[in-house]
């Protein structure tokens, strides 16, 4: 469902969900004793929401993703607390040979990055296979391009936020080619929402001005 091909390996998938924009209206409806008001006034409820800074009722949605994405990445991903996280563990289980290859380089730039990472891959496996070495141990040698996977299960509130700090011109390109293949997702899923988010915080002029600053 919704898979959505990132980097040369990597993926996001909206694997399950909770809620959308009238998850939200209800819930904040609550607060004035009402229901929904019909579409102009629901939209208008939820660009006060946002730019007032009244998020909890954002926390109504709630989204399960499966990504595959380099360790590098995850690294930046997982600091991210607000959110729940079950990765695969190079304790439990042996890395597949797969990992990032930037765009653009040269032939030889590119067979000299295949050659070290292939080189890194195979000791890994002979430490593994022939030595015996515990997987624990024997990771150690994994490039930080290799590709690992978690489940995401994170709210709509906590995933605006990802999306502020991992959508903008400061965050590392990768990160950001993941962050803006999940805003099309949930763009899908909650579209009065996150297109009002994006309006006002993500292509605001006055982010782009702060972005041109740094
Ligand atoms: C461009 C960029 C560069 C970065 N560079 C570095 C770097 O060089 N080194 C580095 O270590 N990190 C770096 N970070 C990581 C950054 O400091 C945050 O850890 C990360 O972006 C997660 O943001 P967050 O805390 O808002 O998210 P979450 O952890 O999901 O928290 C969401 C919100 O909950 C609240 N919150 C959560 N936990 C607490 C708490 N313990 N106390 C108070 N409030 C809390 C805060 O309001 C927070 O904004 C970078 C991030 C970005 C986007």
């Amino acid at each position: 469902m919704n898979k959505k091909k990132v980097l040369n390996h990597g993926f996001v998938e909206l694997v399950e969900w909770m809620g959308g924009d009238d998850a939200v209206i209800r819930n904040a409806r609550r607060c004035w004793k009402s229901t929904s008001q019909g579409a102009a006034s629901d939209r208008k409820l939820l660009k006060h929401l946002l730019t007032k800074g009244h998020k909890t009722p954002f926390e109504a949605m709630v989204f399960t993703f499966d990504i595959k994405c380099p360790l590098f990445v995850a690294r930046q991903w997982h600091r991210h607390r607000i959110g729940s996280y079950n990765e695969e563990s190079l304790r439990y289980c042996v890395a597949e040979q797969e990992y990032f290859v930037p765009e653009n380089l040269s032939p030889a730039l590119q067979d000299r990055w295949k050659k070290h990472n292939e080189a890194c891959f195979a000791l890994y496996e002979e430490m593994i296979g022939v030595h015996r070495l515990r997987r624990e141990a024997a990771r150690s040698l994994l490039p930080v391009g290799t590709y690992t996977r978690f489940y995401w299960t994170v709210n709509g509130s906590s995933l605006m936020n990802f999306l502020l700090l991992r959508t903008g011109r400061q965050a590392q390109k990768e990160i950001r080619e993941y962050a803006r293949t999940i805003l099309k997702i949930v763009k899908e899923i909650a579209p009065w929402s996150f297109a009002i988010f994006q309006e006002f915080f993500l292509d605001s002029g006055e982010r782009k001005q702060h972005e041109e600053k740094i």
